[in-house]
């Protein structure tokens, strides 16, 4: 049994003033990751701060033709809310690839981008994990890395970020508006999660002290050539072993922009602008997309169980941007069940 306190924030305020307090609190959205690390001894905090009742649950459009998800939006609303799924299919489709219906319905949209990773050495106390203990060691190195990153690794972890979610809204540029006792600040989402460097506990750039209030969208969504592909063990409930999310915007069969994200590949949404920009003015054949595919993985270094997913991972982008390309969203996988 682990001890620990409850308390509900009044308001965001309230939220930021009772975690700067205790740097051992821990905010509970969904709970449905956080639970579960609190069951298995990875998580011990002192006080749960409940933040589900903030007015965080609006999705509505903002001036300049972007849109704002309040943190405490579930996943399924956002998947199924029409401005999402008609200006940003991409990103509904990334979500229902994700975790059950059951579960989307109590995830968090904030909670999603916070969610910790899925290295079976993290959740299994009695293993040494840097993420989870720093300076203890990294078993995944030579142990079971089947689902391991293969791209940004370094010696001290090689896990990966498991949401699929944030995969599209890396690909979208989307920024997360936080705020913590500074004030409110905004993060463009390529600088929100971090690579593992000598410091793996550090998932992201948010402040142990702050709160995510929304994450806001660029008015462009691609929402006429876009594909969210998911690689994995199970057509569902399953964590992706690769996926791609694919947008490209279209003159004729010209390319005028690229996007191209990939998830399950490193212990952050990975994109890379050479491998966009040599996109862009080209025809949409596959040679430009092997072109582009081989330079997204450029870098890329397999472990003893998951070299497979060097060449898993060229294949899949290429796939993805034809699917874009050709206007075919993910294939029947991703079907809407509620
Ligand atoms: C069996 C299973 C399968 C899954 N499969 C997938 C999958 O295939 N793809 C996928 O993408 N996801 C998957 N998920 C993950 C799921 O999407 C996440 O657990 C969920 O999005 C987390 O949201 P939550 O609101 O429940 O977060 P919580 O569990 O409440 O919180 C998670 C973390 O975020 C912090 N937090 C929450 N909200 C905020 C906020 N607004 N500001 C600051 N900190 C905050 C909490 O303190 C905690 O540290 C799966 C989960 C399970 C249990
Ligand atoms: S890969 Fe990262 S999370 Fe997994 S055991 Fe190594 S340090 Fe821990």
């Amino acid at each position: 049994m682990i001890n620990f306190e409850y308390a509900r924030a009044s308001d965001v305020a309230d939220a930021v003033r009772q975690i700067a307090a205790d740097p051992k609190a821990k905010f509970i959205a969904g709970g449905t990751n956080l639970i579960d690390l609190m069951k298995d001894d990875v998580e011990r905090p002192s006080r749960l701060i409940d933040i589900s009742r903030l007015p965080l649950n609006k999705i509505e459009a903002i001036p300049g033709d972007g849109v704002r998800i309040g943190a405490l939006v579930p996943n399924s609303d956002l998947a199924y809310h029409p401005l999402i799924e008609q200006r940003y299919p991409l990103l509904a489709s990334a979500i229902v690839a994700g975790a059950s219906a059951q579960l989307r319905n109590m995830a968090s949209s904030g909670g999603n981008l916070l969610q910790r990773t899925r290295c079976y050495y993290f959740y299994d106390t009695a293993t040494p994990c840097n993420k989870r203990e720093p300076g203890s060691g990294c078993s995944a190195l030579k142990g079971l890395n089947r689902m391991h990153a293969i791209l940004g690794t370094s010696e001290a972890c090689i896990a990966t970020h498991p949401s699929d979610m944030c995969v599209a809204l890396a690909a979208l540029e989307a920024r997360v508006h936080v705020q913590g006792p500074a004030g409110e600040r905004l993060i463009a989402f390529a600088d929100f999660h971090r690579l593992p460097e000598n410091t793996p506990q550090h998932d992201t750039t948010l402040q142990s002290n702050e709160i995510i209030t929304a994450i806001e969208l660029p008015p462009r969504g691609f929402e006429r050539n876009y594909t969210y592909l998911k690689i994995r063990d199970r057509l569902s409930y399953a964590f992706a072993l690769v996926s791609v999310a694919a947008a490209l915007e279209l003159d004729g069969e010209i390319i005028k922009d690229a996007r191209i994200a990939l998830g399950g590949v490193a212990h952050k949404p990975w994109r890379n602008a050479d491998a966009e920009a040599a996109l862009t003015g080209q025809a949409a054949h596959e040679a430009a997309f092997a072109h582009a595919a081989d330079l997204l993985i450029h870098g890329a270094k397999g472990f003893e169980h998951n070299a497979f997913k060097i060449d898993l991972a060229r294949r899949a982008i290429i796939r993805a941007l034809t699917q874009a390309a050709n206007g075919t969203p993910q294939s029947q996988t991703n079907k809407k069940i509620r």
